[in-house]
């Protein structure tokens, strides 16, 4: 295909995806992202196909085939609370062909390549092998494969800067010395211990936060390689992949009033054992479904709280239900919307978007936070870190220092859950213990169908 054709071909992807990313942080246009993005997908294929000769039809065809046996069914089967183990994955894979076309090129230049290239390409390595292995422990974690709580020993954080210091130094040794091969092998093995020592050290909690940072690490790492392939597209694509992924982990820290700086060698989680035993003895009081009904039937406001539980129970249509019969009670009904709630940001979005929920019911926590004092009932459903009175009160808990919804504050607290255990931080929650806790235990969709049979047959 002639050489202008592909490069229009390429703007036109670069446009689609840049459009896509501006969709998607919208939850009304998301749908329209992820066409946008599917569509800038096939045409940089296609385009990147035509761009070169191809020698062996028969590989390419069998890497397609391979490829789209393997991602389709996980696309269509995994489940939305393991998206973000499955984006780890993703990013594994990423990082590692990002890696290998970077050692191909790497052998194909040899010791002509010019310094600059040399180094670029260091980088891209670098970059591209410690995000595989750094991805595949994540993914581990998420899959509770092995133990969520962060590998943690004396002078961990000096081993682990170490091994990625010499990674450097055996980089820049090779820009200097070009022949010097053993350099290039122990780079890209340290570089491979790096990812590995590094996520190991990070609790459960933080990984999807890991994740993104990761996410950001594939894409400048892509936009290295763009360079040395000369390929505008991927520069671009990386770029943007990098800096999305950079802003989401920004954001995701702020929400969990965490620098990156202690996501990654804070080693959170550590001390979680110790919290939770110290609350063994406490009281705590459960109620029905039936005394749930009772209370919400006299609440003027209401103030409904989802959480990961939610998702795991796929209650967000009787959710939807629920809040249905509430306003057709004169009820006031809100959402309040934490953005670390669930597993990945804008999971609550998505899953009351799916449920119909309307938009303008949605409440951001900073906006929300304020009105906890006036609410006759907080419907905590299914989330529990994102609530815990410890984050404002307790200076020795893991989550101290999070932003939470303020549902303490509510006159009365409903709590759906499945039993007293804890959620994704490991800590014991407060809340359970207050006075005005209803802790209504069982499966987030059971509880409600239940609630919303009792409403019902009260005929009002
Ligand atoms: P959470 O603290 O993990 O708590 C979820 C609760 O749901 C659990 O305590 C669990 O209790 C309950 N649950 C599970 N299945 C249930 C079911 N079928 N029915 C009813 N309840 C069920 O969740 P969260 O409050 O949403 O907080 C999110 C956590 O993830 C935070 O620690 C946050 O920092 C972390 N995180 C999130 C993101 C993100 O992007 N969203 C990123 C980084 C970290 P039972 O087992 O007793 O039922």
């Amino acid at each position: 295909m002639n050489q202008n054709i592909i490069q229009l071909l390429y703007i036109v992807s670069i446009f689609l995806f840049a459009l896509s990313l501006k969709w998607m942080s919208e939850v009304h246009t998301s749908r329209r992202g992820n066409w946008s993005a599917i569509a800038g997908i096939i045409i940089a294929i296609l385009a990147t196909l035509s761009a070169f000769q191809i020698n062996r039809l028969d590989l390419l065809i069998v890497a397609i085939v391979v490829g789209s046996m393997i991602g389709a069914p996980i696309g269509l089967k995994v489940p939305m609370t393991a998206v973000p183990q499955r984006t780890a994955v993703s990013h594994a894979f990423g990082s590692l062909a990002v890696g290998l076309v970077g050692v191909s090129e790497f052998f194909q230049k040899g010791i002509s390549a010019d310094p600059v290239t040399t180094a670029v390409l260091c980088g891209e390595m670098i970059l591209g092998f410690l995000t595989f292995t750094g991805s595949i422990v994540a993914f581990a974690k998420l899959q509770e494969i092995i133990p969520g709580k962060p590998v943690v020993y004396r002078g961990r954080n000096i081993i682990t800067i170490s091994t990625l210091i010499t990674s450097i130094v055996f980089a820049i040794s090779l820009v200097l010395y070009p022949g010097l091969e053993i350099a290039f092998y122990l780079m890209i093995v340290l570089a491979l211990i790096f990812g590995l020592l590094l996520v190991l050290g990070i609790g459960g909690a933080d990984m999807p936060t890991v994740i993104a940072i990761l996410n950001s690490y594939a894409g400048i790492s892509a936009a290295a390689l763009g360079f040395i392939l000369d390929n505008r597209l991927l520069i671009v694509a990386g770029a943007l992949d990098g800096s999305s992924g950079l802003i989401l982990a920004m954001i995701m820290s702020q929400a969990m009033n965490r620098s990156f700086v202690n996501v990654l060698f804070g080693g959170v989680g550590a001390r979680m054992a110790v919290v939770e035993q110290s609350q063994q003895d406490r009281v705590t009081q459960t109620y029905s479904s039936a005394d749930a009904a009772t209370v919400l039937l006299s609440a003027k406001n209401v103030i409904i709280v989802p959480g990961y539980g939610m998702a795991v129970a796929q209650a967000q249509h009787v959710v939807k239900e629920l809040s249905d019969i509430l306003l057709k009670r004169g009820c006031d009904v809100k959402f309040a919307i934490h953005p670390v709630a669930g597993r990945m940001p804008g999971h609550m979005n998505v899953l009351l978007a799916e449920a119909n929920v309307a938009y303008d019911l949605l409440w951001e926590m900073d906006k929300v936070n304020p009105l906890f004092n006036e609410t006759d009932v907080a419907v905590v459903i299914g989330a529990n870190d994102v609530t815990n009175p410890a984050a404002r009160t307790k200076p020795d808990s893991p989550l101290f220092g999070m932003p939470i919804l303020n549902v303490d504050k509510a006159k009365t607290v409903v709590f759906i859950k499945r039993s007293f255990g804890p959620g994704f931080a490991g800590v014991d929650n407060e809340l359970f213990y207050l006075p005005n806790t209803m802790m209504v235990l069982g499966d987030a969709k059971n509880v409600l169908s239940d609630i919303i049979a009792k409403l019902r047959n009260t005929g009002r």
